[in-house]
Parts: structure tokens; sequence; C-alpha cells
């Protein structure tokens, strides 16, 4: 041991590194952190955390109009960008700090500087080229926005990391991509107030959640006033007098203050010498791992977005935990990647968890839905068309809940309930015997008596 610096060395101090290394270090670990850019990655400094202080921000324009069916009249509103990212940006500073602070209680050795492996054992630092000689190496640099093929004009296109620091809400924007991030960001900028078009190059926005919930949102979202435009790609985008000219692949165009591509996210595997010393990556481009995210190197492991396996934070902080354990806290602990809750914090909100429909069926043959479309109490005096969406997919044979999928307000909230209740084996009959609290939406989770359809069970008879 007295061969090496350090226990640990950690590449990244995002939300799975700083896990890994607070908890190897309690196990009486000697670790070292390198981070190039702020402490606290992905998801303090430019992702979930400041995404969601402009969700909150964006949803008051709403509230304000609702008000007024309560019978509130209010003055004229206004809205002020630079205030909010302001403001946002001193909670984001106090997070860094708080983090940072929390390594160091640790005794965990900060390097903000990066950090390339040179061998099995060796990281070497780049501000000040120091060699640490460390005995496990922990990867979780992340990923980063990937921008797509290199159309022209793409050097005017913004990602989601420029959006949270644009000095004034584009009265405009056009948003490329369907995934989480392009759906956030168009409700964000729709809800403060821009024009909003969002263009996807498949049928519909979403791809791989439920096929109700992603109709569903569509038309909420197109209700608010965005357009989607589907089955299109941006082909160009040119500076012209007034903004950006862009051109779509049917050759149509669209005038916007900004365009921001949000195409996918992909691992930040490159320049850290993984080749030099025999780090394999994986079909996905991340780096390929074990149940105990170890690496194809006996003594170095990766956690996180850098892995490409659920790109979520939680998922991330618990990969770093199960690594301590199993390294330096004597626990083989592997990570159940099954049932995870995730939610989209578009305008309504989506809480899924567990298979969609269209999995189950393929996955189980014999499936039971139940579903519910409502508007919610607050809608109807607020007189918003806004209308909730809530669905059960059950295993026919069983009775199992097999995944939960609800479009609506605080459906991030009520998923993460359901999530263990469905983590726990629940049956629709466990649901059924659970009394409502009344009168929420959520309670229509357990009152739904009514199938929606049923799957196989002719064939299963
Ligand atoms: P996603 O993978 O979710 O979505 C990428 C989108 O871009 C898809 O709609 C994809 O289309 C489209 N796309 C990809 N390449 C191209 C291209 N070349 N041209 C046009 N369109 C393209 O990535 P995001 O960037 O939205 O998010 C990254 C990850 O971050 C997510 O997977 C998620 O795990 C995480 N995240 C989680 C959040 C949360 O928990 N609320 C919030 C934000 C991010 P197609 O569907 O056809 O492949």
């Amino acid at each position: 041991m007295a061969d090496f610096d350090v226990d640990l060395f950690v590449v990244g101090a995002g939300s799975g590194g700083v896990r890994a290394a607070r908890i190897a270090s309690s196990y009486g670990a000697r670790v070292m952190i390198a981070e190039e850019y702020r402490v606290g990655g992905t998801c303090v400094i430019r992702g979930c955390v400041p995404k969601k202080i402009l969700v909150y921000a964006s949803r008051y324009g709403h509230d304000f109009e609702d008000a007024a069916g309560y019978g509130w009249t209010l003055p004229d509103v206004s809205f002020d960008w630079p205030t909010l990212i302001a403001n946002k940006d001193r909670e984001i500073d106090r997070l860094e700090a708080a983090y940072t602070t929390t390594l160091e209680r640790f005794n965990v050795k900060i390097a903000k500087s990066r950090a390339v492996l040179e061998d099995t054992h060796t990281v070497r630092l780049l501000t000040n080229g120091e060699r640490v000689r460390a005995k496990t190496i922990l990867i979780s640099t992340g990923g980063t926005p990937q921008m797509g093929a290199k159309i022209a004009g793409v050097e005017h296109v913004i990602s989601s990391n420029e959006a949270f620091h644009l000095k004034e809400l584009p009265k405009r924007i056009l948003v490329q991509g369907g995934g989480y991030i392009a759906v956030e960001f168009a409700c964000i900028f729709a809800g403060l107030g821009s024009q909003v078009s969002l263009v996807y190059r498949g049928e519909n926005i979403l791809r791989g959640f439920d096929d109700d919930v992603r109709e569903h949102l569509r038309g909420e979202m197109e209700k608010r006033g965005i357009q989607i435009i589907t089955k299109q790609t941006v082909s160009s985008v040119e500076k012209v007098e007034h903004g950006y000219d862009v051109c779509l692949s049917d050759q149509t165009s669209i005038i916007v203050d900004k365009v921001m591509f949000a195409t996918g996210r992909h691992p930040n595997v490159t320049g850290l010498g993984l080749e030099t010393v025999g780090v394999k990556l994986s079909e996905t481009g991340g780096i390929a791992v074990n149940e105990y995210s170890k690496t194809s190197v006996d003594n170095i492991y990766a956690v996180g977005d850098v892995t490409n396996r659920i790109n979520l934070t939680p998922v991330a902080v618990r990969e770093g935990h199960a690594f301590a354990d199993t390294v330096f806290g004597g626990k083989m602990t592997a990570v159940d990647h099954a049932n995870v809750p995730t939610a989209v914090f578009s305008e309504p909100e989506i809480g899924v968890v567990g298979l969609t429909e269209a999995q189950a069926v393929k996955q189980f043959g014999v499936v039971d839905i139940y579903k519910t479309s409502f508007r919610s109490m607050k809608m109807a005096v607020a007189a918003r068309a806004t209308r909730t969406f809530m669905k059960l997919v059950v295993d026919g044979t069983n009775d199992r809940v097999l995944g939960c999928h609800i479009v609506g307000a605080d459906a991030g909230e009520m998923i993460q309930l359901v999530g263990i209740a469905i983590k726990m084996g629940a049956t629709k009959a466990d649901f059924d015997a659970t009394m409502a609290v009344h009168p929420t939406a959520a309670e229509e989770l357990v009152t739904m008596r009514e199938k929606a359809m049923s799957y196989g069970r002719a064939a299963a008879e």
C-alpha cells in the first residue's frame, strides 16, 4: 500500500463521483478527486438543479392565469430573465460550495484539474503535471451534449449548457430533439413567454415512453401553443438580420432568435487515456462495466453517465455508493437497474415507473390496462383545459402492477411513491385495497376499476 499515494482516485466530481469519494473515505480510504470544471457535475451545475429552477419559474405564468378563476385580480405581471438567471446562479454557487465542503469534511483531497490515466495505477493532473499513484481508480466523468451531424451553421446552435446562461429570454426559439431535455426546455421557454417550435425527427416525441403518455403530452404542449414539427430535422442554420433562418429537411424555414439542439448526450470518454490503459467501451459508447461497475481493467471502475446505462442522477449516486461499499466497505453491492422511477419536468409533468403497455405485452403476453384522463378539480375551477392522464399496466396472470404512467401536476412526486409499491411487487388488488385520499388527483390511481384493454387472455385460457 505504501506504494500508492491514495487508495482511490476519482476522475470527475459529479453526483456519482462525489458520493463514491465520500463513502470510500468514510470506510477509511485515502481519497483524491479531480474535477476540471465545477464540483457538483452536470446535475448540480448545468442539469437537474438549474433546470428545475427554470421549470418553477416557467409555471408561474399559468398560475397567475389560473388565479383569476379563484377570484384573484392581479396587476399586470411581468417577468425578468436576468433576475431569474442571477438567482439561479446564486443557488448553484451555494450548492457547489456545499458539495466542496462535504468532500473536505470527509478528508477528500480536491484537485481542480483535468486528470488523465497514464497507466492502470497512475493519474496525471494536467494543471501542474503532478502524477498520483492510486490503488483504485474510479471514472465518473459524465456526459456531454452531442450536436449531431455537422450541418451548415451549427456554430450558431446552443445546447442546454448555454441555455442556462443566455443574456436574454429569446422571443422565438427552435429546439431540435424529442427527448427529456428538448421537451423540458420547450416547456420552460413556452412557460416564460417565448414562441417555441420543437423539431423532432421521428413520429412522436419521447420515444421509449408509453404511447399514450407521448400522445397526451404532445396534445397538452400544443394546447400551450408549442409548435411540434415531427418527421423533420434541421438541415441548416443561417444568421440573418433579425435572428436565424432555420431550414428543415422538407425545405421549409423558420426564423427564430435562438436555436437549441437537445439531440442526446455522449459519454465523456475521450482524452482520458482509456485506450492507453486498456479500458474497453460498450456498444453504446460508454465505458463497459460489470454489475459492480468494474471495467475491463481490474482496479479501474466507472459509474454514472460515462457508462451509459441509465443516465439519471439517482442512478449515478447509487452506483457510486455501491462501488464504495463493494471495494472499500467489504460488501459486494450490485445496483438493481429495474423499475427505476423517472420524471420529465414538462408542463404538465410526466412520472413513470416500470413497463410501458407495449413492453409489457411483448414480455408478458397476458396484460390488462387501466387508464383514465380527467380534468382535475383545480383546472376545472381555473377554467383551463389541461387534462391529467394515468395508466396502470398489469400482469394479467398474477395481477402484479408492471408499470404506472402519469401525466399531470406533481406526477414526479406521485411516481416516487408508486415506485415503492411497484418495487415491492404490489398487485392491482393492493392498489384497489388502498383507501383513496380525497380529494386529490392521485386517488385515481387506486380507484380505476374498468379495464381499458386486455391482451392475450383468450390465448391464455
Ligand atoms: P435523449 O436521448 O433523451 O433524446 C435525444 C433526442 O434527440 C431524441 O429525441 C433523439 O431522437 C434525438 N436525436 C438524436 N440524434 C439526433 C440527430 N442527429 N438529429 C436529430 N435528432 C436527434 O437525450 P437528451 O439530450 O434529451 O437527454 C440526455 C439524457 O439526460 C436522457 O437520456 C436522460 O437520461 C437524462 N435527463 C434526464 C432528465 C430527467 O430525469 N428529468 C432531464 C434531462 C436529461 P430519437 O428518439 O429518434 O432517437
